[in-house]
């Protein structure tokens, strides 16, 4: 298959049959998180970039196809999804082959084009992204090409909202340092009043990102973040699967976290992660080298704190 791909599991939507409809990183951000590397194509600019009929003819074949069991059908893509002109087009041709609820991942910048959201009514569930309504970490964070304006982004949201009659569950994505002080917080509550999402899912960088230095939260500062944004808001990082599984950027937050409030040992760090010796070593020396962390000799016992890098 070239387009459709899985079904994999997703927290987010369950069992989840993606569509990829655009080459390889065509966006109009470049977000410092992102998973899919630089972006290659840096444009605001919507076209027909992969023919809109071979994307039909693979979808078709796939929702023929009793084998595929999955939850929800996801129109994703290597870049913005919005960027494709087909994309009405190919949601309604979609709803036509299955009765599953059909979502958009997006990252919400063409949402103030009356025709973007004219073709989104084909969903049933939209997943608009928004990481900061503050123009300076806006810009850190996601990187926008020129012709991305915030304040459209945020217009268009809330139109989306009048006219969508689905469900739009709003992504924040965090990331260490940059989108999490209180005047950020205070701007998106006021902001979600206006845009009213259904849900709002508050996630982190677990995944490796493109900027090495993009780092997650910790669980604890999820969780505080999730009481501050009220009710709608839910974590959607699955922490504990990934400390079995040793995610580098999650275990660096989570020991971290843990070090800010007292300085600690191998051993008792050992026991509060739950894992190995060598494993946590391997991290600490891993911290150790990019400043994030430091030590301190007291008593014949190393302990570990905070370095000038932590950056929290
Ligand atoms: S919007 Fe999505 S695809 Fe585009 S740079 Fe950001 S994370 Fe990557």
């Amino acid at each position: 298959m070239k387009y459709c791909f899985g079904p994999v599991p997703s927290r987010r939507l369950g069992l989840s049959l993606g569509v990829d409809i655009l080459p390889l990183k065509t966006c109009n951000l470049n977000c410092v998180y992102c998973e899919l590397g630089s972006t290659k194509k840096y444009t605001c600019e919507r076209n027909e970039y992969i023919p809109a009929g071979h994307i039909r003819a693979e979808l078709e074949e796939v929702l023929c196809s009793e084998k595929t069991a999955f939850d929800v059908l996801t129109f994703t893509a290597s870049g913005e999804p919005t960027l494709h002109t087909g994309l009405g087009e190919l949601l309604a041709f979609a709803k036509g082959h299955t009765d599953k609820p059909l979502a958009v991942i997006t990252n919400s910048t063409l949402l103030s084009d009356s025709q973007v959201r004219e073709e989104l009514c084909h969903a049933d569930i939209l997943l608009p992204s928004l990481d900061s309504v503050v123009l300076d970490s806006f810009r850190r964070i996601n990187r926008p090409a020129k012709c991305v304006d915030l304040k459209s982004i945020l217009d268009g949201l809330i139109k989306l909202r009048k006219e969508f009659k689905g469900k739009i569950w709003l992504e924040v994505l965090f990331v260490r340092g940059i989108n999490h002080g209180t005047d950020e917080i205070r701007g998106l509550k006021e902001i979600l009043k206006s845009i009213q999402p259904d849900k709002i899912q508050l996630n982190t960088v677990v995944r490796p990102p493109v900027e090495s230095w993009a780092n997650p939260l910790s669980k604890r500062q999820m969780e505080e973040l999730k009481e501050q944004l009220g009710e709608k808001a839910e974590v959607v990082v699955d922490y504990r699967h990934s400390m079995e599984k040793g995610v580098q950027p999650i275990l660096e937050a989570e020991i971290l976290d843990t070090l800010l409030r007292r300085p600690l040992s191998i051993e008792d760090l050992q026991e509060i992660l739950g894992l190995g010796a060598e494993s946590v070593q391997e991290v600490l020396n891993r911290m150790y080298s990019s400043g994030l962390i430091k030590t301190e000799a007291f008593n014949n016992k190393l302990y570990y704190l905070p370095g000038d890098r932590a950056g929290v």
